[in-house]
């Protein structure tokens, strides 16, 4: 079937300004890292892809490594690209990272600039597309000098390569200092990835959202789901069939717990009294900070996608029930 984006695809979503930058994401984003490689149907995950881009979620972000295999989630995107959305590059946010381990080689992985410019090359490939619209250092390395990985960065831009840069995962200190080394080469830092939710505070507590204020950069937070634990599919005690904790090794059924069901429920009823639920609360959570520029969601059904985009339809968050949140949410 010939794929006809949705007309009013822009009269969904908030789009919010990424720190200092000229650029807008979505306050919703999708990421590729999981059910996205060759474990889940292609045209389930055709459709979820293109329901995004219906629904107004401009920014897809991938990474080398997605799939299962390493690759495969680009290879698809690629193809995604070149089927449906070839009319609408122009309109797309795609980022891609590299810096994780792919294999045994010394050069596929770690910060070096051998590293992150062949990987560059790759998935340009992959994707099918001259340039991706952000390019990410997907993690310290500190065996690495901050120099050369950044160095890479400002490369990938002057080369056309990438419109912008961000890096992941980097704690505070080591991201001001990659922020400064850009913005003498002339190439601001946009972003920052970290893991934020509210069962992990590090972005709050490591002192990121601070610094991301002073020194300009957004954030793209990823898995403020939990990984699907801030939703209350989990909440009864058993694995619905499909479900992540059952099929990855990124989550598991040790995951679901007394204790968590104990903290997972105690946030499901405050959703409740707000009358959202608790994916859309934990959502709603994440972005109430003014430096979240969006939050970088996964998805295994479109289902999921209009369910979650929904969550900044309720009212904002009280100090009561923040402190609430708080109570049940940090262990
Ligand atoms: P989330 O915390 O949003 O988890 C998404 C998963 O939760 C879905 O795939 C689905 O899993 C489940 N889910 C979503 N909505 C619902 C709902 N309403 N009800 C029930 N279950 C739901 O984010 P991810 O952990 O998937 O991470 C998002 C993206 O962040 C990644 O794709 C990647 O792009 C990026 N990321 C970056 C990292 C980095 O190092 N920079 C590391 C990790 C992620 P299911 O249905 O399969 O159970």
């Amino acid at each position: 079937t010939t794929y006809q984006a949705a007309e009013d695809r822009y009269e969904n979503l908030e789009y919010r300004r990424t720190g200092n930058s000229g650029l807008d994401l979505p306050a919703f984003s999708l990421g590729l890292w999981q059910k996205f490689g060759t474990d889940y149907p292609a045209d389930v995950q055709r459709d979820i892809v293109l329901h995004a881009f219906d629904l107004g979620i401009t920014h897809f972000d991938n990474a080398n490594r997605y799939g299962p295999p390493h690759r495969a989630a680009e290879k698809f995107f690629g193809t995604v690209l070149r089927k449906d959305l070839a009319h609408h590059r122009d309109e797309l946010i795609l980022s891609t990272k590299a810096g994780n381990p792919l294999g045994p080689s010394p050069y596929l992985k770690g910060g070096s600039r051998k590293s992150l410019l062949s990987s560059l090359d790759h998935s340009l490939r992959d994707l099918g597309t001259d340039y991706v619209d952000i390019f990410y250092s997907h993690r310290p390395d500190p065996s690495t000098p901050l120099e050369e990985t950044v160095g890479a960065l400002v490369s990938a831009v002057q080369s056309g390569k990438a419109l912008y840069v961000g890096v992941s995962n980097y704690p505070a200190e080591t991201a001001h200092q990659a922020a400064e080394l850009l913005r003498a080469a002339g190439v601001p830092l946009l972003v920052h990835q970290p893991r934020y939710s509210i069962f992990d505070r590090r972005p709050e507590t490591g002192g990121l959202i601070k610094l991301a204020a002073e020194d300009g950069f957004g954030l793209v937070v990823y898995s403020p789901l939990a990984q699907g634990l801030l939703t209350n599919k989990y909440l009864d005690g058993t694995i619905p069939a499909g479900a992540r904790a059952l099929n990855s090794t990124f989550l598991s059924a040790d995951d679901i717990d007394d204790t968590y069901r104990e903290r997972a429920g105690a946030l499901d009823e405050i959703a409740r009294e707000r009358g959202q639920s608790l994916a859309q609360l934990a959502l709603q959570w994440v972005l109430r900070q003014p430096q979240v520029t969006s939050a970088l969601i996964g998805a295994s059904s479109t289902w999921q996608l209009d369910h979650n985009v929904r969550a900044l339809e309720f009212p904002p968050l009280t100090d009561e029930e923040l402190a609430l949140i708080d109570r049940h949410g940090i262990h």
